[in-house]
């Protein structure tokens, strides 16, 4: 269950690095269980954690009864009764992939005779509680503590409405679940707290940790707190066979359980069901952080057993972190087509929101200047689903010994001239025309999927082109013949025909493509778009003023500047008549300019938030009219909004939408007024 164990360093520096990892995790968990105010993600103390684990692992003989390893986080505030715990309140082992579920699930079959038969519940994202009815009236409620010494927090707890002060049943029982606080009031709260002043909580987590463990039971009563319980551990009076069976018999009896939990046969539905709820986990209306998957049957359960830590026969599966820890080996500057040399971080391979992640851009020199990244630094990396990865820090604790600052490149890596920053640009650049980097990031850019669209033309075979002398500029792509292409690595007679007739292809491209591909500064592909659909024709684009350019809706100052100046350059204008000699059309064959007045519609200038199942279209579908129409469709929901469309299942944005008093609307009122204006 965790990364491959290192072995390949000497014991005394493992044993270094066990310490600084120690401390640096004592420190974050003091941070986060005692102050509630943590300093780094979750993700980046369960790398850290991992990291630790994979050492230990390595080197069983560093191991200590005070590692972080071997003991449930948290402890006692001063202040709160101390409630010694009858049975420990154990943590959790991870999973962080179906690698570490298939261990799991391999591991508890090899302990059990019995059928296996998986639950699966949503590992609430907040604070372990113990609640203990005498007779059925509650009498106590404690945090976890340090898992066998709690806070008493038992005033505070009455204050929770999800919690019974008197069950169903005059059951003498202690259950075990969640405290969570539902992200609508955290963010009510912590916009309240910013106008006051107040420091704001990081995640909801942190703020029912805080409201729970206050040591006036009013401000608990303020926090909206809530509850899911998960567990009985003193059954008294009741019984039950299954976990399954004791969740439904705590419903009768009045105690809150969340309903979304499932039973499997396999592994391979338990994996499914944790993809379905990583996607889903943004409209749950309180944070999860995981699936905790439990062998269901109770005598299984007592086979498979337990750690010192945790039971063994469940798992905490942690969504995908999107944010791990990983070794800058090198920084690559590469040129791109306009001459701008950019940093790339070389990084030891590391997994990350489900992929591997082993480069990031750092973008420019102070970007690598201000958070100070130096070769050999461990750093942190985020990525969030398809984002892309992005150092955020350095963890400078794990520098190494005698690191000095990068030094910056002072020559471009590809043609050796000299680098310059233009007018208090932050960018480097490569300033030589003749640049071959430049050259050839130029064609790439023109066969691109957005430009010309020409397919088989990789990086790889225009660098060959390029190296041979077949091409030195985009007009020549137009004139390749069959028995030069066979020459180049890779491209035998089936692809070079296939290439001749994607070229051949592109020749009949809408105008727009072309002005996107011909590279013109600050003109990507939308801007392209609206000058071939105002000008038409190439001609009347290159003789157009920039006063003609800029009159056109979404292009500004910048852009129009850029064009009038490509277009000055004679070698462009030779550039466009080679195009057009070698039959490249030259014409915008798109719908013409749309001349609807949009001020007329009811969506033009309206901000506009979709969420939930649409069942009509797909949300593309829905903001593709609502943009014809004039309106903006955003991601999130602010007071900004002028109306949330709420389809099935709709989470978060809707109550947050309510909260903000948005306008909230259903699908069938968007269609009807999307048709009414179309
Ligand atoms: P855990 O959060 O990984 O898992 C155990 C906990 O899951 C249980 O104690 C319980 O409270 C909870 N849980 C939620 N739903 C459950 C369900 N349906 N069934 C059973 N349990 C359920 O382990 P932990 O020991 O509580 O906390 C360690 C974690 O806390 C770390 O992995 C890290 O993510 C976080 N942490 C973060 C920092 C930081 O600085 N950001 C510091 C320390 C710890």
């Amino acid at each position: 269950m965790t990364d491959k164990p290192e072995t390949n360093q000497p014991i005394e520096e493992a044993a270094e690095k066990v310490e600084v990892l120690r401390e640096i995790l004592d420190r974050y968990s003091h941070e986060y269980y005692v102050l509630d105010k943590p300093t780094v993600t979750d993700a980046e103390y369960d790398a850290l954690y991992r990291e630790l684990v994979s050492l230990e692992e390595s080197y069983p003989e560093l191991i200590s009864g005070d590692s972080p390893t071997q003991r449930v986080g948290g402890t006692i505030l001063p202040g709160f009764e101390k409630v010694p715990h009858d049975i420990p309140m154990l943590s959790l082992g991870n999973a962080f992939g179906k690698e570490d579920l298939l261990d799991f699930d391999k591991r508890v079959r090899k302990l059990t005779d019995k059928k296996v038969q998986y639950i699966c519940e949503l590992k609430i994202d907040g604070l372990a509680l113990s609640l203990k009815y005498k007779n059925g009236k509650l009498i106590q409620a404690a945090t976890r503590g340090d898992g066998i010494v709690g806070e008493n927090v038992t005033q505070n707890v009455r204050t929770i409405k999800s919690v019974p002060l008197k069950l169903k049943y005059p059951y003498s029982i202690e259950v075990r679940g969640e405290c969570y606080m539902p992200k609508a009031s955290f963010v009510e709260l912590n916009q309240k707290r910013e106008e006051n002043g107040e420091d704001i909580f990081a995640n909801p987590r942190n703020a029912a940790a805080g409201g729970l463990r206050n040591l006036d039971p009013k401000q608990t009563a303020k926090r909206n707190l809530n509850t899911f319980m998960y567990t009985v551990a003193d059954f008294g009076e009741m019984e039950a066979a299954s976990q399954s069976d004791a969740l439904e018999q705590l419903d009768k009896i009045g105690i809150r359980t969340n309903h979304e939990r499932r039973v499997f046969e396999t592994i391979e539905d338990v994996w499914e069901y944790t993809q379905e709820f990583q996607e889903q986990r943004s409209n749950l209306p309180y944070d999860i952080d995981g699936i905790v998957i439990k062998v269901n049957d109770f005598q299984a359960q007592a086979d498979v057993g337990f750690t010192i830590k945790a039971p063994r026969w469940a798992v905490a599966y942690k969504f995908p972190a999107e944010e791990a820890n990983t070794v800058v080996n090198e920084i690559e500057w590469t040129v791109g087509r306009t001459g701008v040399v950019t940093p790339t971080a070389i990084m030891d391979p590391v997994q990350l929101a489900g992929t591997t992640v082993q480069r990031a851009s750092l973008h420019n020199v102070d970007l690598i200047r201000e958070r100070d990244i130096r070769l050999n630094d461990t750093v942190v990396i985020h990525k969030a689903g398809d984002i892309i990865p992005e150092v955020t820090r350095v963890v400078e604790e794990l520098r190494p010994v005698g690191s000095v600052p990068y030094e910056f490149p002072t020559h471009c890596p590809a043609c050796d001239s000299e680098l310059v920053h233009l007018d208090e640009e932050v960018a480097l650049r490569c300033i030589n025309p003749k640049c071959p980097a430049q050259i050839i990031e130029g064609l790439t850019h023109f066969v691109s999927r957005n430009a010309m669209n020409i397919d088989g033309l990789g990086n790889k075979v225009i660098i060959q082109l390029y190296e041979k002398g077949l091409v030195k500029d985009v007009a020549d792509l137009y004139s390749l013949t069959y028995d030069q292409l066979v020459t180049l690595d890779k491209i035998k007679d089936k692809s070079a025909n296939n290439l001749l007739n994607a070229i051949d292809a592109s020749r009949s491209n809408s105008l727009e493509r072309l002005v996107f591909g011909l590279g013109i500064r600050n003109v990507g592909a939308n801007a392209a778009k609206l000058l071939a659909e105002e000008f038409e024709t190439i001609e009347a684009l290159q003789q157009a003023g920039k006063e003609m350019i800029i009159a056109i809706e979404g292009i500004g100052d910048i852009i129009a500047d850029s064009v009038v100046t490509f277009f000055e350059l004679p070698e462009v204008n030779a550039l466009i008549e080679e195009l057009r000699a070698k039959n490249v059309n030259l014409i915008y064959l798109g719908k013409k300019k749309e001349t609807v007045a949009e001020s007329d519609s009811y969506f033009n200038g309206k901000t506009i938030v979709l969420t939930g199942k649409l069942t009509h279209f797909t949300r593309e579908e829905a903001k593709e009219r609502i943009e014809n129409l004039g309106g903006k469709v955003t991601g999130s929901v602010s007071k900004k909004t002028d109306f949330l469309v709420a389809g099935e299942d709709a989470g978060s944005k809707l109550t947050k939408a309510q909260s903000l008093d948005v306008p909230v609307w259903n699908e069938d009122q968007l269609l009807e007024t999307l048709e009414g204006e179309e």
